[in-house]
């Protein structure tokens, strides 16, 4: 994992120090000794994240911060605040200002690594729903925007797994003001609500009494559901050894008890953002996959989903020599329907012609809009004569009841004509299945239309 990392902070042997221990990590590092300084380099360079010493003569880092996330270039840019151990209310004014995390002086090297690679991760998320959104946004919807209104509507879902009662009460109160807690005592019960249940995040003590709470975590981390599911890790500072395991096994986080609340919130933010963008991620993968081979007027597939899928049918009916049909539906005189009624009445009639075509059909058999005016129908353990029975099924279904259009203002007689051709020997080639389709019906147009034609090869 590499990324470009700002460091500000107005000593210059805080930065020297900070720039080493990240480069020893292979990452990228920028620095600045200002405010203002920082301000320039983040607006002309790209950083994934920004380190960001409070306390600087004259423009602190309260207000670097704010100037930052008021700036929609650059508010999607992590910031983390390093602070002084003394000073825990500058974690509220942090908060404030919109810093997405903290790190303390004096600041340590697997607290570095672990917040900033926790970042790094956050942003990519972003980066890429940005990158949806930007594609979207003609259509007027930002995803990422999206995802954290929601966040403000309804509470993120955080299980908590501890089994000290005056631990879990006070890191549950703390967190109920924004997020939806639930509180699991037993480590082996956790695993399962957690399997079942829609959690963004869950949080799991280090120090279970009687249980290797980094057992837990690999468990989560091998199965399918959960490995994504992001884990902090709460932990005693005495147990660096363990920590670190968790950190190799895959935990995303740690916060050190005692827990201090607003370092806790602004974690555990982090993690629910960042859940919740993977999983719109994947969710508009899929839709964008779906929308890609289905047709919208008719919600039927379309001609690209058609070719692939005929192209793999078509292998496996020749391998196992089993007949497939393969069908063209053209509308007779259609481009009338527009001319004398509209448009939008042309369109309720190719919705119309496609629910009788899939009501005609059988579930193995797969109906596309080719284009246009113009339907297909593949027919796998299908030969030509029991097809050509279905065709005709089609043709009367549409021709023996009028379409009812503009909110039953109007009905229409509509017909169809139908080419249908099947696999001819060995040698055949989904291109000539077309082709001989296509012939079929030209010569059904031509014969007068409402009409079926077999290939006769
Ligand atoms: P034929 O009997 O020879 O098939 O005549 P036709 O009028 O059906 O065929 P032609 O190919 O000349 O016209 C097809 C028409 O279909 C022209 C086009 O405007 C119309 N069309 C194509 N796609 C759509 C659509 O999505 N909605 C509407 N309303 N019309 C469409
Ligand atoms: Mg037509
Ligand atoms: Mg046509």
């Amino acid at each position: 994992m590499t990324a470009r990392i700002l460091v500000v902070d107005d000593i210059a042997a805080n930065v020297k120090l900070l720039q080493a221990r990240l480069m020893a990590e292979y990452f990228e590092v920028l620095t600045a000794t200002s405010g203002p300084e920082a301000l320039e380099i983040c607006a002309n360079e790209d950083c994934d994240i920004i380190l960001l010493d409070v306390m600087m003569p004259g423009m602190d880092g309260f207000e670097v911060c704010r100037r930052l996330k008021a700036d929609p270039e650059m508010r999607h840019v992590p910031v983390v605040m390093v602070t002084a151990l003394d000073q825990p209310a500058d974690r509220v004014r942090g908060l404030e200002a919109g810093a997405d995390d903290f790190l303390t002086k004096p600041v340590s090297e697997i607290a570095l690594i672990a917040r900033v690679k926790n970042l790094v991760r956050l942003k990519r998320a972003a980066d890429e729903l940005r990158m949806r959104a930007h594609t979207s946004r003609e259509m007027g919807y930002d995803e990422m925007e999206d995802v954290d209104a929601e966040l403000r509507s309804s509470l993120g879902r955080a299980l908590l797994v501890d089994d000290r009662r005056s631990s879990f009460e006070r890191i549950a109160g703390a967190l109920s003001r924004e997020f939806d807690v639930s509180v699991e005592t037993n480590p082996e019960e956790a695993l399962f609500r957690i399997a079942d249940g829609d959690f963004d995040m869950v949080l799991l003590s280090l120090s279970l009494d009687g249980f290797d709470s980094l057992r837990l975590c690999s468990q989560l981390r091998s199965l399918e559901r959960t490995r994504t599911l992001p884990i902090l890790l709460i932990t005693e500072a005495d147990d660096e050894e363990r920590l670190v395991r968790g950190l190799e096994i895959g935990v995303n986080d740690y916060i050190l008890r005692p827990v201090d609340a607003n370092e806790l919130i602004a974690r555990v933010r982090t993690q629910v953002r960042r859940q919740r963008y993977g999983n719109r991620l994947r969710d508009t993968m899929r839709q964008t996959m779906q929308m890609a081979v289905t047709d919208d007027l008719t919600g039927l597939h379309n001609r690209r989903y058609l070719l692939t899928h005929l192209e793999s049918s078509f292998q496996q009916a020749q391998q196992r020599r089993s007949p497939l049909t393969f069908l063209i539906c053209d509308i007779d005189y259609f481009k009338s329907v527009n001319d004398t009624y509209g448009h939008d009445a042309g369109d309720e009639v190719l919705k119309e012609f496609a629910r009788r075509l899939r009501r005609s059909l059988r579930g193995p058999d797969l109906v596309c809009r080719y284009g246009g005016e113009e339907f297909v129908i593949v027919m796998p353990d299908t030969d030509l004569s029991l097809a050509f029975g279905v065709a005709e099924r089609v043709r009367k279904r549409i021709a023996s009841e009028p379409f009812v259009v503009q909110g039953g203002a109007q009905t229409l007689d509509v017909t169809v004509s139908v080419g249908v051709a099947a696999i001819a020997g060995r040698d055949d080639t989904v291109e000539q299945l077309i082709k001989r389709a296509d012939t079929a019906l030209y010569a059904a147009k031509r014969d007068g239309r409402n009409r079926v034609v077999a290939d006769a090869a």
